[in-house]
């Protein structure tokens, strides 16, 4: 069997968060026209809470580096005159304690490590704005149609995948993967940390059975500190989405504007400024929580105006954990959310 084959047979989605097929992600790019081609691993990891890419770097590199030699050999198998370049686009920080240890499973191969430049910030991890950083152009999105799959660096067909899902690529053929994945535990739990778990656990079960579950009333937010959804805990009996994080908070005595605040402080530290919705409407979304009485028909205003207008995921994943916040946690009187858009548009 060949590894499309095999990675079909495992149904291997992106681990990056957008959990998109990997199948469909690699015939796009076998299927376009040109003889250069070019791989990027994605380890800029810029979403707080999330550490399962460095995790995985520190202690499984070999097999992510082969996961990029497979990607590689597929790309150009058959086709000899495509030139097939690869890249590791890592964060700074990991490039400080990671990257003589990756240079040295690199070796001769023609991998490129790119460190993510200082303040590139989460944004500068979304798959296009990476195109940019290593073309060295403004660090911020492209518009979407072309694709990255047909249209990526210099124009050429560019392959984009997570560590995690390369790992699971050197795995698959091998025939070692065990539909398993990596999950973060953060915030209040007593045993926080990276666990390899089965990947349709349900966010109970993995609190459960990591010794994490709280004694304590709590709330949890699901799939990046900063862009995942927030639930109660009655909400648990589903699986663990996105970029695989589960962080806890306490119920009793949090205070819901401080961390509303926290949430568009990020957002607001992150927006690239390309576009209105986004770098206007989380400024006034931050300035509102800061009054005493706030105006929530504005607030939720601003909100669906940001999930329909923003050029980008991230603008239009600022109304995830405020909605859902809003709706499954906080109750505050004289809100009304009623619809709550768990995934953003951008990345169906
Ligand atoms: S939505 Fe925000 S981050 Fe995305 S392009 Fe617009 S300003 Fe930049």
């Amino acid at each position: 069997m060949n590894i499309l084959a095999k990675i079909k047979k495992a149904n291997l989605l992106g681990r990056g968060g957008g959990c998109f097929s990997t199948t469909l992600k690699w015939k796009m790019v076998d299927e376009a026209s040109g003889n250069e081609k070019y791989i990027v691993c994605n380890a800029s990891e810029g979403e707080p809470g999330v550490k399962k890419d460095g995790y995985i770097l520190k202690h499984r590199a070999e097999e992510v580096i082969e996961g990029i030699e497979i990607a590689r050999s597929f790309l150009n198998k058959g086709k000899k005159k495509i030139k097939v370049k690869a890249y590791i686009y890592i964060n700074g920080d990991y490039y400080q304690t990671l990257g003589p240890g990756l240079l040295e499973c690199i070796g001769k191969k023609d991998i490129e490590l790119f460190v993510k430049p200082h303040g590139a910030g989460y944004i500068g991890g979304e798959e296009t704005s990476i195109l940019n950083s290593i073309e060295g152009e403004r660090i911020e999105p492209r518009l979407r149609p072309p694709y990255p799959t047909t249209n990526g660096l210099w124009g050429c067909p560019t392959l984009i995948n997570n560590v995690e899902t390369l790992l699971n690529v050197s795995l698959v053929n091998s025939d070692n993967y065990r539909k398993e994945r990596y999950y973060t535990v953060s915030g209040k739990a007593q045993n926080k940390g990276v666990f390899y778990l089965p990947d349709d656990w349900t966010i109970e079960k993995v609190l459960k059975e990591t010794r994490n579950y709280p004694f304590f009333d709590f709330f949890v937010q699901v799939g990046g500190d900063g862009s995942g959804v927030v639930l109660n805990k009655k909400q648990l009996k589903i699986p663990v989405n996105g970029a695989g994080t589960i962080k806890v908070y306490k119920l009793q005595g949090h205070k819901a504007e401080k961390i509303m605040k926290s949430w568009l402080d990020f957002f607001l530290g992150e927006s690239c400024g390309q576009c209105t919705p986004c770098r206007e409407g989380i400024y006034r979304l931050s300035q509102i929580v800061k009054k005493d009485s706030v105006d929530w028909i504005l607030f939720k205003e601003i909100l669906e105006n940001l999930e329909e207008s923003s050029f980008c995921g991230l603008g239009c994943a600022v109304p995830i954990p405020l909605k859902s916040y809003l709706k499954n946690v906080a109750k505050l009187p004289g809100v009304f959310i009623q619809d709550q858009k768990l995934v953003c548009k951008c990345f169906k």
